[in-house]
């Protein structure tokens, strides 16, 4: 993924080296930040897996949620399917997860929501997927001891 800090404007073409939205040179980050990622979550073997087939653009606030989702569904085994905002109230019941990684789960749900619900369509939301991706190492880094 290459980032335009002028404008926000999505685009994946490598061979491109300014936006074609605005002009402005691009930046490159995604493989430091996926390898800063997979650090803050102590290296775990599932969450890098996971980010070595994660392209970093809004759809990946999707996917990260929908990974935290089926994990928090394969930890609890609850008797019915969950939402998200369910599966996370029995986690803070069930006092599994330290009071931050709930309040990184929320903060997950809620941007994930924001952009999902957004009529932005051609943004591509960095602050937020870098968020939600570092939100995610720290409760990958806390469900290795579970
Ligand atoms: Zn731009």
């Amino acid at each position: 993924m290459k980032f335009c800090l002028n404008c926000r404007f999505t685009q994946n073409l490598d061979d491109h080296r300014f936006c074609i939205n605005c002009g402005k040179e691009l930046y490159v980050a995604d493989r430091q930040i996926k390898t800063i990622a997979k650090a803050t979550s102590g290296w775990n073997g599932e969450f890098s897996d996971l980010l070595d087939h994660l392209e970093l653009d809004a759809h990946s606030l999707i996917g990260l949620q929908n990974s935290l989702e089926k994990k928090l569904h394969s930890i609890l085994q609850p008797k019915s399917r969950k939402t998200f905002a369910q599966l996370i109230k029995l986690v803070e019941d069930g006092k599994l997860f330290s009071e931050q990684s709930v309040q990184l789960c929320h903060t997950i749900r809620k941007l994930r929501n924001r952009v999902a619900h957004s009529s932005e369509a051609k943004m591509n939301y960095q602050a937020e997927v870098m968020c939600c991706l570092f939100a995610a190492a720290f409760i990958w880094n806390e469900i290795s001891d579970l």
